[in-house]
């Protein structure tokens, strides 16, 4: 094995600078910062980082063409398999998928693919090259359904070649869980606009505002339908107390903040959060509740409370680490039981003390109620709890089949139990990932242009 060459470090902001502002804190490599992480790569006969990756990226090839600065090379071969790289260099769980299997990470740390992916994307975004080139027009019609990864990398695929794409979004902005639920911080919200620039300057048409609740009457009008509706209602918990104000599910909590302007403080502003905030959840969309919450300029204290261990916890490391530096408190093995209030107003969480038990079905430590009770003083609660599937559509379209969770249900192509309606991403798989979420809009635009050839 070649020598223990330390990962090249991405400079980022300070925790209690970071913890005061929206801003993108993760500030990118520099050209040679890249070339050298890139020259880390041990050039594996078996690359395990492209077994690794979802969508099996060439990750070999990439970092050869980045270890040579050759970027325009690397950013090519990202493209190959995908069409939102700008956004998964930044967000995917590398540590569990590319990043993870490097094998440098078996003896020291693992090539920081995501990084290096990031760098290339930004600097394909800083030459002009991501404009999507279009096909002659082929006359035929696409209708979208929702706004979020799935459908724009469908969009994408479909406009490239040469189809007209009308998409249609219940919200009155554009990017699904990339707007409403990824913070600003993660994601710089210049990612996002200038995908959507792309979209619109190769001809996707967006009408905000409109919940589609039935398809059938599109799949007439349309020579297809692309479903890329996501998974947006929140779990509940079930526990007296829920109804009270200050109780809210995580996806209306960080709507609030991701959605509001940042102020001349540098802050978005929540007033409907107090100073005391408990986010209930072990996950990354905990994490990212907890973590806005800390840069709301009310916050004196947040809670992170999960009931099992840390250890169980299925937030990305990075995520438990930044979270963790930003002052959050995690209280693991506590459960909610009951949130208690005056006037209608959450003031106090009481929480079941737990302890672990055998492993469950996920193949983690099941965890079992003790009859111990702790008290918490707090005036907000998110519960980060998942998100399941809207059956609307599914009830309402004749002859469209779902799951018993409401997922739609498609063949390797993405295609429904309708001939010529798609579908992709978390409407299909339940919460998932941007990549997945991607991956299914390519393949589903592929087969639509298949078929309509
Ligand atoms: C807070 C949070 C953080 C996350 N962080 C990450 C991360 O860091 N990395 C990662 O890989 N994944 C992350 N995820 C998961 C990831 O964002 C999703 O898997 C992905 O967005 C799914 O894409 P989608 O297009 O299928 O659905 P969505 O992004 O949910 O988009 C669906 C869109 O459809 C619209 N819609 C729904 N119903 C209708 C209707 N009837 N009519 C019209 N429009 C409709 C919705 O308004 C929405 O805009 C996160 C999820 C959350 C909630």
């Amino acid at each position: 094995m070649a020598a223990n060459i330390p990962r090249v470090k991405m400079a980022t902001v300070e925790p209690d600078v970071r913890n005061k502002n929206f801003d993108v804190f993760l500030k990118g490599y520099t050209k040679e910062e890249a070339m050298e992480e890139a020259s880390r790569c041990l050039g594996c006969k078996v690359p395990k980082c492209k077994e690794g990756c979802p969508i099996h990226n060439n990750i070999p090839e990439f970092l050869a063409a980045a270890k040579e600065g050759d970027f325009a090379k690397a950013y090519e071969l990202i493209c190959e398999k995908s069409n939102l790289s700008e956004i998964c260099g930044t967000v995917c769980p590398h540590e569990d998928q590319c990043e993870g299997h490097c094998v440098r990470g078996v003896k020291s740390e693992p090539l920081a693919i995501g990084s290096l992916e990031r760098f290339v994307s930004q600097w394909a975004r800083e030459q002009g090259l991501t404009k999507i080139k279009v096909k002659a027009p082929t006359g035929k019609k696409i209708a979208c359904i929702g706004a979020g990864p799935a459908t724009l990398a469908c969009a994408d695929v479909l406009l490239s070649e040469g189809h007209e794409v009308v998409i249609f979004e219940e919200k009155e902005y554009i990017g699904g869980v990339l707007a409403w639920g990824i913070p600003s911080y993660r994601l710089g919200r210049d990612v996002i606009e200038d995908k959507v620039k792309a979209l619109k300057e190769a001809g996707a048409k967006f009408v905000l505002g409109k919940r589609v609740t039935d398809v059938a009457a599109l799949a007439k009008e349309y020579d297809a339908v692309f479903l890329g509706v996501g998974a947006t209602v929140p779990s509940k918990m079930g526990i007296p107390g829920e109804d009270l104000k200050g109780v809210y599910p995580a996806s209306e909590f960080l709507s609030k903040i991701n959605l509001a302007p940042v102020e001349e403080d540098g802050r978005r502003h929540f007033d409907g959060c107090g100073k005391r905030i408990l986010v209930v959840g072990g996950g990354n969309v905990a994490m990212d509740a907890a973590r806005d919450a800390v840069r709301l300029p009310q916050a004196e204290k947040v809670y992170i409370v999960y009931r099992r261990t840390e250890a169980e916890m299925p937030a990305c490391t990075e995520e438990l680490e930044h979270a963790k530096e930003e002052g959050i408190e995690f209280m693991t093995l506590r459960n909610p039981v009951e949130f208690k209030g005056e006037n209608g107003k959450l003031t106090q969480v009481v929480c079941a003390v737990m302890e672990l038990g055998e492993p469950d079905a996920s193949g983690r430590r099941r965890p079992l109620e003790t009859e111990g009770r702790i008290t918490l003083d707090v005036d907000t609660a998110v519960l980060a709890l998942g998100f399941n599937n809207d059956r609307e559509i599914s009830q309402n379209t004749e002859g469209l089949e779902a799951d018993k969770w409401g997922c739609f249900i498609v063949d390797d192509k993405g295609r429904t139990s309708i001939p010529n309606v798609y579908a992709g991403g978390d409407a299909v798989t339940g919460a998932a990932t941007v990549v997945k979420a991607m991956q299914a809009g390519i393949t589903a635009a592929k087969s639509i242009s298949e078929q309509l050839r």
